[in-house]
């Protein structure tokens, strides 16, 4: 029967078989687990917009309600909520499914150009909620054999958290360089912080630290999952510090 463990007796080949077959079945299981709870997860974070939409679009049809400007935007932003939805669920596949790579088989990214370009996309959205946002660039170029896009996504998802994170008159500083050879990429704001108790949580997939609060802010709860899985596809890997009421610093590192 699927999931029984064979019993292992002796030292022969037969039992190193049977210990084998049970580790693989254990795997499995966990897999099986992990793919059900993810599904779960998914209604439930696509159910929520939807049941929203449903019921402002349920009152303006029975005329409970008169479709303003207002609601109407309260309606925009639920479907928003959704598309952003989907789009990262995309995003996590492709990511998924990408082989990891190399450095013959992947190209060189100068960090210090993602950096800048990300810095303007986001100078607008941090004037408007009263954030610094500050660069440090190296001189020299910093590259890194990834893709631009990923680069980039991996940045935006953690200027996107900072931002979200962070609360009026913070500031936020954006750093490219190298350490010992290794090139880098850190995110660090003054906001919120992390419970140090919640940092190997956080890139779970759909994982909020504080539920209700969170998903106020419009955040899939992937987006530190796209992060870890874009990171390693180019090898790197990431690491956080986090002081609850005083900021969090992400740092992505990639290897020599
Ligand atoms: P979300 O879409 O909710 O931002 P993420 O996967 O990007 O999902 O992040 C998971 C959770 O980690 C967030 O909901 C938040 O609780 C926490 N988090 C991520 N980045 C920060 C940050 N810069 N400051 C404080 N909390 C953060």
């Amino acid at each position: 029967k699927w999931g029984t463990t064979i019993p292992v007796e002796g030292h022969d080949e037969l039992s190193s078989l049977a210990s084998t077959l049970n580790f693989l079945s254990q795997q499995l299981q966990k897999q099986e687990e992990l793919r059900k709870n993810l599904m779960q997860d998914l209604g439930h974070e696509l159910r929520t917009p939807l049941t929203t939409l449903r019921s402002h679009i349920q009152a303006f049809y029975d005329g409970l309600w008169e479709p303003n400007r207002e609601r109407l935007y309260s309606c925009l932003e639920e479907i928003q909520r959704f598309e952003a939805l989907v789009t990262s669920v995309e995003t996590l596949y492709e990511a998924d499914i990408a082989p990891a790579a190399s450095p013959p088989d992947l190209p060189l990214t100068d960090l210090n150009h993602v950096a800048q370009s990300a810095i303007q996309l986001f100078e607008p959205r941090c004037a408007e909620a009263g954030i610094r946002l500050e660069l440090r660039t190296s001189d020299a170029p910093v590259r890194v054999a990834a893709q631009a896009q990923h680069v980039s996504q991996i940045l935006w998802n953690l200027l996107d958290n900072a931002v979200k994170f962070t609360p009026h008159g913070g500031n936020i500083v954006v750093e490219v360089g190298s350490q010992d050879g290794k090139p880098f990429l850190s995110v660090k704001d003054s906001g919120v912080g992390i419970p140090e108790t919640e940092i190997d949580n956080i890139f779970e997939r759909f994982y909020r630290v504080d539920k209700s609060r969170d998903r106020k802010t419009g955040g899939s709860g992937l987006g530190l999952a796209i992060v870890k899985r874009l990171v390693e596809l180019s090898g790197g890997s990431v690491q956080v510090k986090s002081r609850v009421g005083q900021g969090s610093t992400f740092t992505v590192m990639w290897p020599k």
